[in-house]
């Protein structure tokens, strides 16, 4: 039967300003994420942490799409939890603590015996599929920014420089549970599956994300290389890129 096996690349960097790194990432043999925590006296890092830790416990081993989006579900509740506790516990007194993350996961699961990805986005961290020598956003970001795009009230170009464009309308950590946007798609041999936080996206454009992937062959080095790019584009933000590659096998 033929099948696909799935190799790797991670890179994360705190960038050229911040002093704390804030952003996460995850790569197991089959669930892959980003988060970009966001908060004061350590709100952030904490909040990133429990999304890795949280889908870390995610095993997807013959789940089909419909498995995964309850996993998803029962995954973004636990990690809700464990920030609003935190925040019980950190934020009694002359500290109010708040944090939120946002988090972007790519699950391989099995769709109709078919190589699926599944991939969940709360925020403006981002999924992207290549393939072909085609770069193709998936996920939507949920900011202030994208309202105004999709509302046909700013341009692209505006959108690049817009003074609000770090307000995320979907996080982790807010007052309820927020809903993933899910997406999916039968995995084709040869295609690359990244998930990057906005300090690669705010800082270099969709066409040199897509010149690094058609570049470099290999998963690791391409990780590195868009990483690298944030940082020699000014570096303003903690940049992190996951680039998964779907690799043609044949098992029995
Ligand atoms: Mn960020």
């Amino acid at each position: 039967m033929a099948d696909i096996s799935l190799v790797a690349g991670t890179a994360t960097d705190v960038g050229r300003v911040r002093t704390v790194n804030q952003d996460a990432l995850l790569a197991t043999a089959s669930v892959f994420v980003v988060a970009d925590g966001m908060g004061g006296h350590h709100g952030g890092e904490v909040a990133s942490r429990f999304v890795v830790e949280e889908f870390s416990r995610l095993d997807p081993t013959g789940f089909d799409a419909d498995d995964g989006a309850r996993a998803v579900r029962e995954v973004l509740c636990a990690i809700q939890v464990r920030i609003e506790e935190y925040g019980a516990r950190e934020g009694a007194g002359d500290h109010p603590w708040y944090s939120g993350t946002t988090a972007v996961a790519g699950i391989l699961v099995h769709h109709q015996s078919r190589p699926t990805w599944l991939v969940a986005n709360v925020g403006d961290s981002r999924a992207y599929r290549f393939a072909h020598h085609r770069l193709e956003q998936i996920s939507v970001d949920h900011s202030l920014v994208q309202e105004l795009l999709t509302a046909g009230k700013i341009s692209a170009k505006e959108a690049e420089s817009h003074p609000e464009r770090h307000v995320v309308t979907r996080a982790l950590g807010g007052p309820q549970v927020p809903e993933a946007d899910l997406f999916r798609w039968s995995v084709t041999p040869g295609e690359r599956l990244l998930l990057c936080s906005d300090g690669i996206t705010g800082l270099i454009d969709d066409a040199a994300i897509a010149r690094v992937l058609a570049e470099v062959p290999e998963a690791q080095p391409a990780a590195e290389r868009l990483v690298a790019a944030a940082l020699a584009a000014g570096g303003l933000d903690n940049a992190t890129a996951v680039v998964v590659d779907a690799v043609g096998s044949h098992g029995g």
